[in-house]
C-alpha cells in the first residue's frame, strides 16, 4: 500500500499516515464541464488530481479523491452553465460540501490541508466553505487547522508563458478549452484529445459586464474561449513540471504550512 490517494489504502493505514505521520492532504477540486469538441469534460479533475498526485509524492501528502462537480460555469470564464454536458451544483452546495469534507478530516486528526483548484469558478464558494469550517472546528477547540487554496495556474511564471504563448498570452480568463488546459490534457491523457478536432478561432471578446441568463452567442461556437490549436504534450509537460515544482516549494516553505 504505497498509493498516495486515500481511498485506496485500508484505513488503518491511512491513519497511521494522516494521524501518526501527520501527512497533509490535498484535495483536488473540479468540474464536469464542456471544454471544446476536440477534449473530454473532465480536465478540471484530471489537471488538478495529476499535479496533487505529483506534489503529494515530493511532500510526503496523502490525496483525498476529487470533487468531480464544481461551481456554475460562467460564460466569460468558463464558456457559460447554459451549454450541453456542464453540470454544476450551486455554490452554497459546494460550500456546504467542502465544509463537511474539512471537518472530517479533521475530526480524524488531519490538520493540514491544501485545496487544489481547477475549476476557477470554484474559488469564492471553496474560500467560503473553508472559512465557515475553520470557524466551527474553532467553536469545537480544534485551533490548529489550517489550509492552503491552489490555483495551479498561478504556478506558471512568466518564463514558462513566454515559452508555451510564444505569440501572445490573451489572459487566463479566455484560457477555457485553451492551449493550456489541452497542452496538459495531451501530456497527461492523449487518449481524451483529438486535436483533428481542434478549433481555431480567435479569443472570445466580451464587454465588461456580464448579462444574466446568459445571451448564448456571447460564447463561441465550439465552447473554447481561445483556440487550442497550438497546444502539444511537449507544452504541457512543461505547465506540469512547472506547477508541481512551484506548488512542492509553496507547501515546503510557506512558514503557516509546517506543523510543529
Ligand atoms: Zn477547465
Amino acid at each position: 500500500m504505497d498509493s498516495v490517494l486515500i481511498d485506496e489504502l485500508a484505513w488503518t493505514e491511512y491513519r497511521r499516515r494522516a494521524v501518526d505521520e501527520r501527512q497533509p492532504v490535498l484535495i483536488p477540486l473540479g468540474a464536469l464541464e464542456q471544454h471544446g469538441p476536440h477534449m473530454s469534460m473532465n480536465p478540471d479533475v484530471v489537471i488538478p488530481s495529476a499535479i496533487a498526485a505529483a506534489v503529494a509524492r515530493n511532500v510526503g501528502a496523502l490525496v483525498a479523491p476529487a470533487f468531480a462537480y464544481g461551481a456554475k460555469s460562467q460564460q466569460k470564464s468558463g464558456g457559460g452553465n447554459h451549454m450541453c454536458g456542464t453540470a454544476s451544483l450551486d455554490g452554497h452546495t459546494l460550500t456546504l460540501a467542502l465544509k463537511d469534507i474539512l471537518k472530517e478530516f479533521a475530526r480524524h486528526g488531519v490538520r493540514r490541508v491544501a485545496l487544489m483548484n481547477g475549476h476557477y469558478e470554484n474559488l469564492p464558494f471553496v474560500t467560503e466553505g473553508t472559512e465557515l469550517a475553520i470557524q466551527e472546528l474553532k467553536w469545537g477547540g480544534i485551533n490548529d487547522f489550517r489550509v492552503i487554496i491552489i490555483s495551479y495556474w498561478d504556478f506558471v511564471n512568466q518564463d514558462t508563458i513566454q515559452k508555451v504563448f510564444p505569440e501572445d498570452f490573451t489572459g487566463w480568463d479566455v484560457e477555457h478549452g485553451g492551449i493550456l488546459e489541452t497542452s496538459l490534457m495531451l501530456h497527461l491523457k492523449p487518449a481524451l484529445v483529438d486535436m483533428s478536432l481542434a478549433p481555431i478561432q480567435p479569443p472570445a471578446k466580451f464587454p465588461p459586464y456580464t448579462v444574466f441568463p446568459p445571451i448564448p452567442e456571447w460564447t463561441p461556437e465550439s465552447g473554447c474561449l481561445s483556440s487550442p490549436a497550438a497546444a502539444t504534450a511537449e507544452k504541457g509537460k512543461i505547465l506540469f513540471d512547472v506547477t508541481v515544482e512551484g506548488i512542492t516549494g509553496a507547501l515546503g516553505t510557506e512558514p503557516a504550512w509546517q506543523q510543529k
